[in-house]
């Protein structure tokens, strides 16, 4: 089967599925239709929420409440200025996704359950508004009389013609969702979900993808409640209330909160549910809770992860052949001898801990430097604070011109260093090759890019395994095949041959000379020193934060603070 049939293969028996439930719509009941235009209505609800909860993991809590200030911002704009639907759609959309813009830039910034919290927060001060700001929301009756959907001054009766408009609508959310979230743009929000440092070390900006998720959702929210307006005909404070976000959580965990299609499945099982369960009489919530714990605790990831795992489990990929590798442009060879990074009196601490002591160093471009010190001296933080992982209490970090201290991660990774980390971190559910192909900036070249750096590191023949399967020493050289392939201009690894074999060691040795002679300047922590010495000429060495020594390798490793340093921490750790 090729590639892209399989990929469907899920998501279209998912749909099958949702018209299946809808079926007696088909056959023309009133109650069957209005049912179907219901499930639009929260199919778009869900698919917005679906992109932010799902796709980047972000337990926002405020979606119910954008689909109600949809829904009022609609009811306010027909009942007080009489516009039809082709001005109240676009109103409802604004009115959602401006105030999710307001709240944004302090909300997004907050870890999990603060988020969580405060998106709660939202919610229910925009019910208070709505019960207390009579003149504007009709308090505790809300608005009557809201007109039906009309567009153009043409309206849209109910029935047929208003159920494929709003399932019209549904699908052109759904093309955009898919859209946002296929190819690399897809991994990119995976990956800033599941490990959102590493993503901006590849240079990923995660705050802009929350910040477009959120609002994306909350445009969608607005729309779902805009047309919930026009078919209900009354808006009252019920569309603010938390049931509203119970039902379209509901939907996402169903259905699958990695999948569009999920969404919509998972929208139109929770609007016929009731109906179907109705037999059941009074069991009905004792069952929809059950299944509802069922689906958590046996598929977390929802129908639409099951019906991935099935599709995967019985039509097997077939694994395309490599893209033809494209080599990286030359990197610039470096002119003068105006260092590309200088540190100057460099301190971090952390609490009482100096890990940095006044550290000053300079790496000319192309120049290969060794670091070496005992366990704790500071070596990883100041890969981090170069990085612009931590932020140093004293001294600049000069990027050629630019003082880079404290920039964020993602703006250092795109000035051109790229990073491997103590412990490689990867998408270990994902190909070698799309791991690395994430890396890439210029997504035309993005496979081909990552072919040649497979290549260059001995990795091409298992580009198509899952990383989470591999070696230790494997997962290394994907991680620096992976910072490569940002095409860097500095690259810093952390003890890149821990946990090598010899073989991979030499050629890893190999590789790192070779992209040191093309004028990449490299940054080497490491344990060995054994390693370094055969790599670079020229060591540094830290301890307890400090420079002790700095210059040729063969002088580094006679002075006898380094000697003792080390000798001393062997025996410390030998005790
Ligand atoms: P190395 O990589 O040379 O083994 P590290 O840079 O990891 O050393 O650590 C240097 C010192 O800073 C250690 O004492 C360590 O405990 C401390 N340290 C490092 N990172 C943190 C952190 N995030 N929070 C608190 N202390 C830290
Ligand atoms: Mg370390």
């Amino acid at each position: 089967m090729p590639e892209l049939a399989r990929r469907c293969l899920a998501p279209v028996v998912l749909l099958v599925a949702a018209l299946a439930i809808m079926a007696p719509a088909f056959q023309g009941g009133g109650y069957a239709l209005r049912l179907a235009t219901l499930a639009a209505i929260q199919a778009i609800l869900a698919i917005g929420y679906q992109t932010v909860f799902g796709r980047l993991g972000l337990l926002s809590l405020a979606q119910g409440a954008f689909f109600g200030i949809g829904a009022y911002a609609t009811a306010f704009a027909a009942t007080r200025f009489g516009v039809d639907a082709s001005l109240t759609l676009p109103i409802a959309i604004a009115a959602a996704t401006g105030i999710a813009a307001i709240v944004a830039l302090p909300v997004l910034r907050l870890a999990s359950h603060y988020l969580a919290l405060a998106t709660l927060g939202l919610a229910q001060l925009a019910l208070l508004a709505a019960v207390n700001l009579e003149a504007i929301t009709g308090g505790a009756l809300g608005i009557n009389n809201v007109p039906g959907l009309e567009l153009g001054g043409q309206a849209i009766a109910r029935g047929w013609p208003l159920m494929a408009t709003c399932w019209a609508l549904a699908a052109l959310v759904a093309v955009a969702a898919w859209y946002r979230a296929s190819g690399l743009r897809g991994q990119a929000m995976d990956l800033a979900r599941e490990d959102p440092v590493a993503a901006e070390a590849l240079g990923i900006d995660t705050r802009v993808l929350r910040l477009k998720a959120f609002l994306f959702a909350a445009a969608a929210a607005g729309l779902a409640g805009a047309l919930h307006a026009h078919l209900l005909g009354i808006v009252s404070p019920e569309v603010l209330e938390f049931p509203v976000m119970v039902a379209c959580l509901s939907m996402v965990v169903i259905g699958g909160r990695f999948s569009v299609a999920g969404a919509i499945l998972g929208a139109v099982l929770v609007v016929h549910l009731p109906e179907y369960l109705r037999i059941t009489g009074a069991w009905y919530l004792a069952i929809y809770g059950a299944a509802m714990l069922a689906m958590i605790l046996f598929a977390p990831e929802g129908i639409a992860g099951m019906a991935g795992r099935l599709v995967r489990r019985f039509v097997p990929a077939r694994t395309a052949p490599l893209p033809r590798p494209i080599a990286p442009p030359a990197p610039q060879r470096a002119i003068g001898a105006k260092p590309i990074l200088a540190l100057r009196g460099v301190t971090k601490r952390f609490g009482g801990v100096v890990a940095l002591a006044r550290v000053d160093l300079k790496i000319a471009p192309g120049e290969l430097v060794g670091v070496i010190g005992p366990n704790g001296s500071g070596k990883t933080t100041l890969i981090n604070t170069i990085a612009g992982l931590y932020k140093p209490d004293e001294g600049t970090i000069r990027l050629d011109a630019e003082d880079v201290a404290g920039a964020r991660v993602f703006k250092v990774a795109r000035a051109g260093v790229a990073r491997g980390f103590q412990a490689p971190r990867l998408m270990d559910d994902r190909s070698v090759l799309d791991n690395v192909a994430l890396a890439v900036r210029d997504a035309g070249a993005a496979e081909g890019r990552a072919v040649y750096w497979l290549d260059r590191l001995g990795l091409a023949d298992i580009a198509h395994r899952r990383s989470g399967d591999l070696p230790g020493g494997k997962r290394r050289l994907v991680e620096i095949a992976r910072a490569m392939a940002a095409s860097p201009r500095l690259l810093l690894l952390d003890e890149p041959a821990a946990g090598l074999t010899p073989a991979e060691q030499a050629t890893l040795a190999a590789t790192l000379g070779d992209l040191n002679r093309e004028g990449l300047a490299i940054l080497v922590v490491e344990h060995s020193v054994a390693f370094l010495s055969a790599l670079t000429p020229r060591l540094v060495c830290l301890v307890e934060g400090r420079v002790v020594a700095d210059g040729p390798a063969e002088r580094v490793i006679a002075d006898p603070r380094v000697v003792e340093a080390y000798l001393g921490g062997r025996e410390r750790r030998r005790a």
